[in-house]
């Protein structure tokens, strides 16, 4: 008797909307702040936004970023300022996607896109150089082999405020806090928060959302 009650259960959900796709070849469209593997950013002129400071690879808990500073040559620099990121490696056996180096990052040199499937054949594929982490002159990630990209997965890959922004603030709201990047220009600041905001007040004093605009 139980196991036939076990068929009566698949056999009512063979009539229900099916909840799978058809994967890899469709894949969902992915929220703005999804954790993908990363790219190291560059300004509008050109320039590496990273400065060498190694501040990622402290906070990174899996320890699986290795950085090495290296002074900028006056008649030759790489980025603004005194340093640069000479050596600049992610080893992605060992990386969580848990965005805490982009939310260290004092310059929003590093970003997450939106692309996490590699298949790598050998183990030096899985660390990722800076070569293969800096943006191309588009400032969109340069494709590897081994990855597997979809339309849209390269976009927005640097501009998203990281979530401790202080635009994520509605009080703060309006202000760009992402500087210049290559490819994007200035990034129009977040506007989430306010609609939500006023959407509360409205509720709360019985009034509706539209009434406010
Ligand atoms: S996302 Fe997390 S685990 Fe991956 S490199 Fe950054 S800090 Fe390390
Ligand atoms: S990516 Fe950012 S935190 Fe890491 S070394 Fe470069 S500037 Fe410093």
């Amino acid at each position: 008797m139980g196991y036939l009650d076990g068929f009566k259960v698949t056999f009512n959900r063979l009539f229900d909307e099916r909840v799978t796709g058809d994967y890899p070849n469709q894949k969902r469209p992915k929220p703005e702040r999804f954790h993908g593997r990363h790219v190291l950013n560059r300004y509008e002129d050109g320039m590496e936004k990273c400065i060498g400071c190694e501040l990622c690879a402290g906070v990174c808990p899996a320890k699986c970023i290795y950085v090495r500073g290296a002074d900028n040559r006056p008649d030759e620099p790489v980025s603004p300022g005194e340093r640069f990121g000479y050596v600049y490696e992610i080893n992605y056996l060992r990386c969580i996607h848990c965005d805490l180096c982009v939310e260290a990052c004092p310059t929003e040199a590093i970003t997450e896109t939106k692309m996490f499937e590699f298949s790598f054949a050998n183990r030096l594929d899985a660390i990722y150089t800076k070569d293969e982490l800096l943006v191309d002159d588009d400032g969109r990630p340069k494709k590897q082999p081994w990855e597997l990209w979809h339309e849209g997965d390269d976009l927005n890959t640097s501009g998203w405020m990281r979530a401790t922004a202080s635009a994520g603030r509605a009080a703060q709201e309006g202000r760009a806090e992402w500087s210049g990047e290559l490819g994007y220009g200035v990034r129009a600041p977040e506007v989430g928060q306010s609609a939500a905001l006023e959407a509360s007040e409205a509720a709360e004093s019985g009034t509706t959302g539209e009434e406010h605009d």
